[in-house]
């Protein structure tokens, strides 16, 4: 038998190879945008032509090449970037596999003019499926000006299953905004079939850049996000929950500068938004990580952006602190006016981030929440039919108002909760709330005993009385899990259950916070638990119900086991203490809750995520009653 086995020639080990790099016109764009970015060019052009089928020309004003370095840039596996294997530990370039000019060529027509800026003439060459047409010297500008034309000519499998125009030039415009995003600093100009698509100038900021790319409108819907730590730095934006939008789209993650997706860390932002977003929306981000290039690992394929890191789930918590952190330091809310002589003004985000810091909340270490004998409602005032608290569900049903009384009574300078978060934040003028003038001269009543209508600048706001109480109780349940231990409840008839092995474990693991949350469970042989005793303002809901919920929201949550637990056992405390539908409130009761419900974090949902409040414009009202 003779011998069979031949080594491929270079074009056709090429135009295997360019199936890898160059899947459609978008990866071109990709290839050719990010060298010139690897070449230091601060201003790029791209200039297409049906969808990229015809046409994909890139001109840059970078380095520019040598007659040999251009010549040789065509050769498979020839970089300038990395030298060695050790080089691939440390890299800050967007190429260093040197196959995309190779696998470019041997799929199209290439032409390519390029100059370094010492040298007095540049070098022109046209290379058509693996093979130089022509290589000479020329006049060109400073910079590599390349010519892709007729895109899969020789691969016609290729060339028939591109999709519409209108999909490859999505494709591409996606390319073009994870470029651009990465790097703001430098000047995109987009054009598609001579319409200009991108006009991204020099020296943008990430801010600009995010306008010029998404429009202007979205500016208002930028909190930033600024974090340092010895692992990970974190800049950039993330949207304000109110803003989220139905679709996925403006989520962007970048490492070092580059573009990466993340399911694991687009998990923590989620995460981060959970209790404050509407089901099914999704907020933007733009977040940038700076890592040490030894810590991650980018070389998995020369498609993929999935990027690997050694610190994965310490990344994680980062991102997600981060996030929440920008979300509550912005206090991220409805920026509402209301309708009234010396109208109150709500924070919104401030302009610079200097001088705030989170609320310091005073808690008085001796207070027990669950101490039912001291709930005590005031009566009257509202009118006769005022619901009293008789029923011993009914008293553990707590008043705000005294509520946040018993929370401060400590507090030496006896400001209230409100105040006290209202301070940090005084710094920019429009921050300035005026809490006295917060409970005067507003018209509120409730309606059904179930909404507070009150009119404000824009029409007539309606807020559902339970969601609001239940978001209020949250933020200061989540308050004082932070600061002290909540006090246990003993129960006369302990629960004893029996889980499967995965579940046992999930709760083994979490079974010292459920203690500082007042859960007394132990597991009493290998896989059953018994609970003992319960957080006192639970004593009405199976220990059971409450322990397999936060099982099943657990599962979900791989890190961060303890911030997820509280804010489980915050939630349903909340519920389960807020006020009920169907009972009267008193005027300052409404007041009060008003007030309260805007000195939250996010007033906008319940811990649960439901809509708290609404606006309705007067336009409707006019509408109504043409
Ligand atoms: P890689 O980017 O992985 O190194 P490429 O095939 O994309 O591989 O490019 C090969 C080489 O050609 C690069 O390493 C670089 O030296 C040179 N090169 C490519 N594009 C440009 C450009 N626009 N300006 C200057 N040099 C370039
Ligand atoms: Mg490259």
């Amino acid at each position: 038998m003779p011998d069979i086995i031949q080594l491929l020639p270079d074009a056709v080990a090429n135009q295997i190879a360019a199936g890898e790099v160059i899947q459609r016109p978008a990866s071109v764009v990709k290839e050719l945008v990010e060298n010139a970015i690897d070449a230091g060019a601060t201003q790029i052009t791209l200039n297409i032509k049906d969808a990229g089928r015809t046409l994909i020309q890139v001109s840059d004003n970078g380095c520019g090449m040598s007659e040999t370095d251009a010549r040789m840039a065509f050769e498979r596996h020839a970089t300038s970037k990395i030298r060695s294997a050790n080089d691939l530990f440390c890299i800050r370039t967007m190429g260093f596999r040197g196959e995309a000019l190779a696998s470019i060529a041997a799929i199209a027509d290439v032409e390519l003019n390029t100059k370094q800026h010492e040298a007095e003439v540049g070098v022109f060459i046209h290379m058509v499926g693996s093979k130089v047409l022509k290589q000479e010297a020329t006049q060109c500008a400073n910079g590599t000006n390349f010519l892709v034309k007729n895109l899969f000519f020789n691969v016609p499998a290729r060339r028939k299953f591109l999709k519409a125009n209108s999909t490859e030039l999505k494709h591409i415009i996606n390319e073009v905004q994870r470029i651009a995003l990465a790097n703001p600093e430098i000047g995109l100009s987009l054009i598609h079939n001579q319409d200009p698509i991108y006009e991204m100038a020099v020296g943008d900021n990430i801010r600009k850049r995010i306008v010029s790319i998404f429009g202007k409108s979205i500016n208002q819907n930028l909190v930033p996000v600024n974090t340092e730590t010895s692992l990970v730095k974190i800049k950039g934006f993330i949207g304000q929950p109110k803003y989220a939008r139905k679709t996925y789209g403006e989520q962007f993650f970048f490492v070092n500068n580059r573009f990466m997706k993340h399911p694991f860390f687009h998990r923590a932002i989620m995460q981060a938004y959970e209790k404050i977003l509407a089901p099914d929306s999704y907020p933007s981000y733009f977040l940038y990580l700076d890592v040490d290039p030894e810590c991650i690992d980018i070389n998995i394929h020369p498609t993929k952006t999935e990027i690997k890191f050694e610190n994965e789930t310490a990344i994680w918590q980062i991102i997600q602190a981060s996030v929440r952190e920008a979300l509550g330091k912005f206090n991220v809310m409805p920026s509402i006016d209301f309708d009234q002589a010396g109208s109150i003004e709500i924070p919104i985000a401030p302009k610079s981030r200097e001088g705030i810091e989170m609320p310091k909340i005073q808690v008085d270490p001796t207070y027990n929440p669950f101490n039912v004998e001291v709930r005590n409602y005031p009566s009257g005032g509202g009118g006769s039919n005022s619901h009293s608290y008789s029923t011993s569900k009914h008293e553990q049903v707590q008043h705000w108002e005294k509520l946040y009384s018993d929370f401060t009574k400590s507090d030496e300078d006896e400001e209230t909760q409100t105040e006290v978060m209202m301070q940090q934040e005084e710094e920019p003028a429009n921050l300035s709330v005026n809490h006295d003038s917060f409970n005067t001269g507003r018209t509120c009543f409730q309606f059904k005993n179930k909404f507070i209508l009150t009119p404000v600048k824009s029409g007539l706001m309606v807020i559902d009385q339970k969601r609001a109480h239940e978001r209020i109780l949250f933020e200061n349940f989540m308050a004082m899990l932070a600061q002290q231990q909540i006090a246990s409840q003993q129960l006369l008839f302990p629960h004893t259950f029996e889980l499967e092995a995965s579940d046992s474990e999930l709760l083994r693991s979490v079974l010292t916070d459920l203690k500082a949350l007042g859960f007394d469970v132990k597991e009493a042989e290998a896989n059953h638990f018994v609970v003992n005793g319960i957080p006192g303002i639970l004593e009405n809901h199976s220990p059971l119900e409450i322990i397999e919920s936060m099982l099943e929201d657990l599962k979900n949550t791989a890190v961060d086991m303890q911030e997820k637990a509280r804010e489980q056992i915050a939630a349903a405390l909340a519920c389960a203490s807020a006020i009920p539908y169907g009972h009267l409130l008193k005027v300052e009761e409404l007041n009060q809750l008003i007030d309260q419900l805007f000195a939250c974090t996010t007033p906008n949902f319940s811990p649960t995520g439901k809509q708290v409040l609404t606006i309705m414009p007067v336009e409707q009202f006019e509408k109504l009653l043409k």
